[in-house]
């Protein structure tokens, strides 16, 4: 699945069209080949796949998606500057990738491929966790998301109860996809070098969040909890306006534990509960 064109490296592209990095777009380049195959490989098989992926840049990540068998890769990149660079892959390997140039914040993928697409990138940092949320809305339209954050988001995602990262977007993330830390990159990979470790995390969303609950509910109560993560659940839950310890009792959970203290099936129980008090 190599391409029908060889393609200059990543350094003389980026030296070609004058691809400085742009701080205030999240760039940091990653140019080492075998990092890039290994971050595809992290998806799975990608033979016959529909793959999106976002903030291409130079295309380092794009090539190893192309060069590991994907039948349709869709990019989205921002920056205008990119995308000679983008066509140039475009042409090397005919028919396979498609350039959207659009901000991914706005742009809703979905309506560009039927069925179910995988998605691989290496986020820009300052929009990921957006980006994170958006996708989990619309989750049963992605088999796999495979995804670099930095090691301190990364951290949140996979956190178990009674950590420091331990929040509101560990339990999101939990209660919606099975999630797989793979591995961290140093700094020194990138170029130019972001000041944090970089991590990759697959997560796989679930036909069915792990336990039931009203998806608005489970929300409000979480972040109630966490906003106050250190005052027991009987004095952080008072913002809620039902009696916290009818609801907490309901849940089977001691008014004296803390948000952190709380599993996912806990939190699930206790929205169920909110809406019976
Ligand atoms: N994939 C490349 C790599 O691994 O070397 C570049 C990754 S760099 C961390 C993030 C990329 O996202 C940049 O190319 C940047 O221009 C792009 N980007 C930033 N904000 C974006 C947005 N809102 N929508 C689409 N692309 C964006």
């Amino acid at each position: 699945m190599a391409e029908e064109k060889p393609l200059p490296p990543l350094r003389e592209v980026i030296a070609q069209y004058g691809l400085n990095a742009d701080k205030s777009l999240g760039q940091n380049f990653l140019l080492d080949l075998n990092l890039t195959g290994r971050i595809a490989r992290c998806a799975g098989k990608l033979e016959g796949e529909t793959v999106i992926e976002i903030g291409p840049g130079p295309g380092g990540l794009t090539r190893a998606i192309l060069n590991a068998g994907a039948a349709r890769l869709i990019v989205i990149e921002k920056d205008t500057r990119c995308l000679p660079a983008l066509a140039d892959i475009a042409a090397a390997f005919p028919g396979r990738l498609e350039v959207l140039h659009e901000d991914a914040l706005e742009i809703d993928e979905t309506t560009f491929f039927e069925g179910k697409a995988k998605i691989i990138a290496n986020l820009p940092y300052n929009v990921a966790t957006p980006l994170l949320i958006k996708w989990l809305h619309r989750r049963e339209r992605f088999s796999s998301l495979t995804l670099m954050f930095q090691k301190e988001v990364a951290d949140r995602l996979t956190a178990i109860p009674r950590t420091k990262a331990y929040g509101r977007l560990s339990i999101l993330c939990q209660w919606l996809c099975e999630t797989r830390r793979e591995f961290d990159i140093s700094p020194r990979a990138f170029t130019p070098p972001p000041k944090v470790t970089s991590t990759v995390v697959t997560l796989i969303p679930r036909v069915e969040p792990r336990y039931p609950a009203d998806p608005a509910i489970l929300e409000k109560v979480v972040a109630a909890a966490f906003n106050q993560r250190r005052k027991m659940l009987r004095a952080s839950l008072k913002p809620l306006g039902r009696p916290p310890e009818e609801m907490l009792e309901k849940a089977g959970i001691d008014p004296t534990r803390r948000a952190e203290e709380l599993t996912v099936e806990e939190f699930c129980a206790l929205a169920r509960a909110y809406k019976t008090t």
